[in-house]
């Protein structure tokens, strides 16, 4: 039997928390991990990324005790997943994320406590499965090899990192035009899924679409908050480039306004994710275009059973926030999603994103055709 202590790595790309001051060994296998936050913030404190190391040659039990420091929303918190990290760099494409697992927790106080076992290598562990920038400079890597994508960079965050627009698209046909996004929130990384399983899905079931639309993709759409570890804004002392998208001069959020300003979409899908554990949310303002999403509300997704709310309230004046900026400035068909992981893997999420595409495409080609 192998000797060699499990430890837990803060130094990756995202990690949440961020330094090694964040984690406290109780036992060989036994840890207090406390999550950071940007802001003082209950309702956007949702994230914790890091990674169990098991130098031995077997499978490991380990205990973590995820110290949250907030009595408010310990619900929603009472689940980690894990997924292997591939041992080969770069990993050969699809293998970066996932599948990731489940594993339920205890709350206790405002802790929660899981245990798992992990077999010998890195694991991955996350309270909502991690997406981080390196992973989708990898991606990226990808995409660019498929003739029919196009990856550009529409600008550049206050740290310096590109934000990139990945485009299915023809110049001068006269197509309506399709920008998804997502990220947000860097906590929320639904709707990068989402977009996986999209592009996926135009390249092979849904290929015909690529005559028809120009559609556009924007993964990371807060380079600086994924890659920080942050929860909702840029970073610390930072922007929320949703809520404060057409007000501030914030380098990400002139990026975003002026790539929107430029594209003018015809539909805009903006994807969030939030921790209601069995809730989603659908928000819509244009009813005619609305109606193209309710296949994608409708099917079942995996084993479970979302029920979505529907949120129709009204527009902001002045709009500052993308979701009215959107339509009410530029037109735009625009829908918003705020979905949680919870319960839904990897492919569901996957899946999910492909059905909100084909509905963005119907709803693109039947009102702007
Ligand atoms: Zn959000």
């Amino acid at each position: 039997m192998s000797t060699e202590e499990l430890s837990l790595s803060t130094s990756f790309d995202g990690a949440n928390p961020q330094t090694e001051e964040g984690v406290r060994r109780l036992g060989p296998a036994d840890f207090i991990v406390t999550p950071t936050q940007e802001e003082d913030n209950p309702n956007y404190k949702f994230r914790m990324d890091t990674l169990v190391v098991n130098p031995s040659n077997e499978e490991r039990e380990v205990t973590l005790r995820i110290e949250w420091n907030d009595p408010v929303y310990m619900e929603p918190r009472h689940h980690v997943f894990t997924c292997p990290k591939p041992t080969a760099f770069p990993p050969p494409a699809g293998s970066l994320r996932g599948p990731w697992r489940r594993v339920q927790g205890r709350i206790a106080g405002t802790q929660v406590l899981v245990a798992f076992t992990v077999p010998p290598g890195e694991t991955w562990v996350s309270l909502n499965p991690k997406y981080s920038y390196t992973d989708h400079l990898v991606d990226l890597d990808n995409r660019r090899r498929k003739p029919e994508l196009n990856v550009r960079s529409i600008g550049q965050s206050a740290g310096g990192r590109d934000i990139f627009v990945i485009s299915a698209a023809q110049a001068g046909e006269g197509r309506p035009t399709i920008l998804i996004e997502a990220g947000n929130h860097p906590y929320e990384t639904s709707g990068a899924y989402c977009i996986d399983g999209m592009l996926d899905w135009l390249l092979e079931e849904g290929r015909e679409w690529l005559e028809r639309v120009n559609a556009h993709f924007i993964q990371v759409s807060n380079p600086d908050g994924v890659s920080g570890g942050w929860c909702r804004l840029t970073g610390p002392g930072g922007v929320d480039v949703c809520h404060e998208f057409a007000a501030s001069s914030d380098p990400t959020c002139v990026a975003l306004r002026g790539f929107m300003e430029e594209l003018r979409p015809d539909v805009y899908v903006n994807i969030h994710g939030w921790m209601y554990n069995d809730l989603d949310n659908f928000r819509y303002y244009h009813r005619e275009g609305a109606r193209f999403f309710a296949p994608a509300l409708l099917e079942e997704v995996g084993n479970t059973r979302p029920r979505w709310r529907l949120e129709n309230y009204e527009p902001e004046d002045p709009p500052i926030t993308n979701h009215w900026y959107a339509p009410l400035r530029l037109g735009a068909v625009t829908i918003g999603f705020d979905i949680a992981w919870n319960s839904r893997t990897d492919d569901n999420m996957r899946r999910q994103g492909a059905r909100i595409l084909e509905a963005a495409c119907e709803c693109a080609v039947t009102l702007r055709g």
